[in-house]
């Protein structure tokens, strides 16, 4: 059982830290610089345990996953958790998470986390809500569709965001130096600078504007980072990544990730707007600017084939959501491809989720049982579906990183994504 109080935390930067183990070798169609394949498995060591990489981080965005408690992401086999900083800051803010003695003691868990820095939720605000990462935006590409003055949220300026509550309106402000103190309240073990998010429908001039205001904002947060590590040196070190931004643009990428890989980041986010087509490109051009004996976490993917391409373009861990919400929906992840258990035909389908499972649901509940509580709108079927989910995912980044470690892991990337995909299965 999880005892947090138990536990005796290491202090210091050297608390910190990331070996690799193995690399996978170059390829004639590797997607960096010469072949290059800057995949690999490693370990990253933080104050509150290792993370065996690649690996999956599931999202526990209001210090809770929704539905499922932390001794059972713990039993499906997760090793870390990533909370948002916007949402702790709006509910319950960050001095109560302080005082409880961080996000971890706060939520009952007792092994690595993660915050993310707020801005993506801060920026979403300024696209009106509206969906603002999509995928293929084929022949759409200006600064205004995302939002008119009337119904925008959030506005950039030099110095940071100021934006409307969605809680209750009031307005807000966040800037680099805000969400560095708001980040050491919640006290995670893995924090990321503020970064701009933009969209692929943003011009390329925002683009190149919004790279260079990033960087300004990174080179803040490094410092605000520095002084609040000094003031506040009783408690574990704060690991810092730098966001790399960039959108498709090779040149803005390879710049990006050259001038963040000069300041003094303890790891790297590939962040923002990925195009799916190109998204093991866009990891290779970033990853062949940045020193490979930093981690790098890869922002908010969605898909089994974006995960294979992210991991073999250097990815070590990777945080999504998708499972969770599209579990409560009753969307389950199979190694056949995904399908929804809410239809008519799993009604009296008395199997279990995924045939060959080892995870709590399938080993105890049947198709029928699962579909039964969605149908009611049954808390226990969303707990049900995102156990199985989560535990897809955890053991799908494990199988990953066996196969890198044991030479084969362009035979299990065929494999898999062949399987998977066979049916049809987006997503
Ligand atoms: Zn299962």
């Amino acid at each position: 059982m999880i005892s947090p109080a138990s536990r005796a935390v290491p202090l210091g930067r050297g608390a910190f830290g990331f070996d690799i183990v193995t690399e996978l070798p170059n390829s004639p169609t590797g997607l960096g610089i010469g072949g290059r394949r800057h995949g690999r498995t490693g370990v990253i060591h933080t104050p509150h345990g290792e993370i065996r990489t690649p690996a999956f981080v599931p999202v526990a965005t209001q210090a809770t996953m929704k539905a499922v408690l932390p001794e059972q992401i713990k039993d499906l086999g997760a090793q870390c958790m990533l909370s948002n900083a916007f949402h702790l800051f709006e509910r319950p803010g960050e001095d109560l998470v302080d005082a409880a003695g961080g996000l971890g003691k706060f939520m009952n868990w007792d092994g690595p986390t993660f915050t993310d820095s707020g801005g993506f939720q801060v920026l979403s605000l300024g696209a009106g809500f509206k969906k603002t990462l999509a995928m293929d935006v084929t022949g759409l590409k200006s600064d205004d569709v995302i939002a008119d003055g009337k119904t925008r949220h959030a506005f950039v300026d030099e110095d940071g965001v100021t934006f409307k509550s969605p809680l209750n309106g009031s307005m807000r402000r966040f800037s680099a130096e805000i969400s560095m103190d708001i980040q050491h309240k919640l006290g995670a073990d893995i924090m990321f600078a503020f970064d701009e998010l933009t969209t692929l429908m943003n011009t390329r001039r925002y683009q190149v504007d919004s790279v260079e205001r990033t960087f300004r904002w990174a080179k803040r947060c490094v410092a605000e980072h520095r002084r609040l590590t000094e003031a506040r040196s009783g408690k574990p070190y704060q690991a810092l990544f730098g966001v790399v931004q960039g959108a498709n643009y090779e040149d803005l990428r390879r710049r990006a990730a050259s001038e963040v890989a000069g300041l003094d980041f303890d790891g790297f986010g590939l962040g923002g707007a990925f195009e799916k087509r190109i998204m093991g490109e866009i990891c290779a051009w970033i990853c062949d600017e940045l020193p490979d004996d930093k981690p790098r976490h890869v922002l908010g993917i969605a898909a089994v084939d974006d995960i294979f391409a992210g991991v073999e373009n250097g990815g070590d861990t990777f945080d999504c959501v998708a499972p969770a919400r599209t579990g409560r929906n009753g969307a389950i992840y199979t190694r056949d491809g995904r399908y929804n258990v809410m239809r008519a035909a799993f009604r009296t389908d008395f199997g279990p989720l995924e045939e060959d499972c080892d995870c709590y649901t399938c080993t105890h509940y049947s198709r029928a049982y699962v579909h039964h509580l969605l149908k009611c709108h049954e808390m226990n079927g969303a707990t049900l579906a995102t156990i199985h989910n989560e535990r897809f995912f955890v053991s799908l980044l494990d199988d990953i990183r066996a196969s890198i470690d044991g030479g084969y892991f362009d035979e299990f990337r065929d494999a898999t994504l062949h399987r998977y995909y066979a049916n049809g299965s987006r997503g």
